[in-house]
């Protein structure tokens, strides 16, 4: 267990590392935020911020031999990074969650392997490529960078196979996966967190709901049978116990009749999670520093229903109306100027009982 004062460093200085910080300093421990954008919003609440590029090989020393432990709130780190970085110390979650999450094509090949269902998928890197999974998985399908997506961003849709054109071209050069297009009811997360000592806590599903491929609610409790949200917690603690994960990871599945299909994880805490703040006596940030620090996990029981919010672009401006409701806790990350799609903040609503 890491001792009172100790110092977690925090890989990226978003909003989710800002929330980690200011669990990490309700637990006794310091952070020290590593992010190549001056003034980001963890900085705020952060012991240090150290404002430098990830090839600058001098500021990553100096900043692993100031920390503890290391750990990150965003899965593309790049690795000539971590090689440098966990040469001086340890970084939680492991680089294999890393490898796995940052490479679509890694994630649903490992997944797979697991006996976990997954959209058919196939990689495309040609024109060719494209005709031949198109010829064996169909329309719909999605096409998608393998790397570096996030928030639906570097996708395609291709309704028939005269997109496919399109699409490729949008991918710029890039490699890339198809994906079938799942025809889901509705989308779930699972929350869930592993010690170093193989210990799972794992939060209740929630149900997400996205506009334009940005997260807009979660909704607990998800529409779930009861089985299904078994297996919806069961395979997420296979997930990390294959990985030997040490952290809070976010499991985003497609509800299907037939089966829980793995769209993808995220080695980190998620946006899915934030509704534990209200939820839960111990929130999925609080849960990721004890994780790291190795402590003993808390326990993820849910004490209340909860709808979160996104707080996206303009909606900031609701903020005076928010205030004045019963019931809504506000967070805001402390952003500058509102953009469309950027998250400026959330709002956790605490759905009465009865
Ligand atoms: P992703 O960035 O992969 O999480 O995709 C963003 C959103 O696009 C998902 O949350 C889904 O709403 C939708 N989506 C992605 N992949 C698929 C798929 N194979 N079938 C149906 N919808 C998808």
């Amino acid at each position: 267990m890491l001792d009172q004062g100790a110092i977690i460093g925090i890989l990226g200085g978003g909003q989710l590392g800002r929330m980690l910080s200011v669990s990490a300093s309700r637990l006794g421990f310091r952070t020290h935020i590593y992010e190549p954008i001056a003034g980001p919003p963890a900085a705020d609440v952060a012991w240090r911020t150290t404002t430098a590029s990830y090839d600058d090989h001098n500021a990553l020393a100096a900043f692993a031999t100031s920390v503890d432990v290391i750990t990150y709130e965003f899965e593309n780190v790049p690795t000539a990074a971590l090689d440098l970085l966990e040469t001086l110390r340890p970084i939680r979650p492991n680089r294999r969650a890393l490898a796995i999450s940052q490479d679509r094509i890694a994630e649903k090949d490992f997944l797979t392997g697991l006996g976990l269902a997954c959209a058919p998928y196939a990689s495309v890197t040609s024109t060719a490529d494209l005709a031949a999974a198109l010829a064996r998985i169909g329309t719909p399908a999605i096409l998608k960078t393998t790397r570096l997506g996030y928030d639906g961003k570097g996708q395609a849709r291709i309704m028939a196979p005269a997109d496919a054109t399109v699409a490729l071209a949008a991918m710029q050069g890039q490699p890339a996966v198809l994906e079938g297009f799942i025809a889901f009811s509705h989308e779930v997360s699972v929350i869930a967190a592993r010690g170093p000592d193989g210990s799972v806590a794992c939060y209740d599903p929630g149900e997400n709901v996205h506009r334009d491929g940005i997260l807009r609610t979660t909704t607990i409790p998800a529409r779930l049978t009861a089985s299904q949200r078994t297996d919806a917690v069961l395979l997420a603690a296979r997930i990390l116990n294959a990985l030997d994960y040490v952290g809070v990871m976010g499991v985003e599945l497609f509800v299907t009749p037939q089966a829980l299909i793995v769209n993808e994880i995220a080695p980190r805490v998620h946006n899915s999670g934030h509704w534990t703040q209200a939820g839960c006596a111990v929130d999925q940030f609080e849960q990721h520093i004890r994780a790291v620090a190795g402590w003993p996990l808390g326990d993820g029981s849910r004490h209340a229903d909860v709808v979160m919010e996104n707080l996206i672009g303009n909606d900031v401006a609701r903020i005076p109306a928010i205030a004045r409701e019963n019931g809504a806790a506000i967070h805001l990350y402390g952003k500058g100027a509102p953009r469309p799609g950027r998250k400026m903040g959330h709002v956790n609503r605490i759905v009465p009982r009865g």
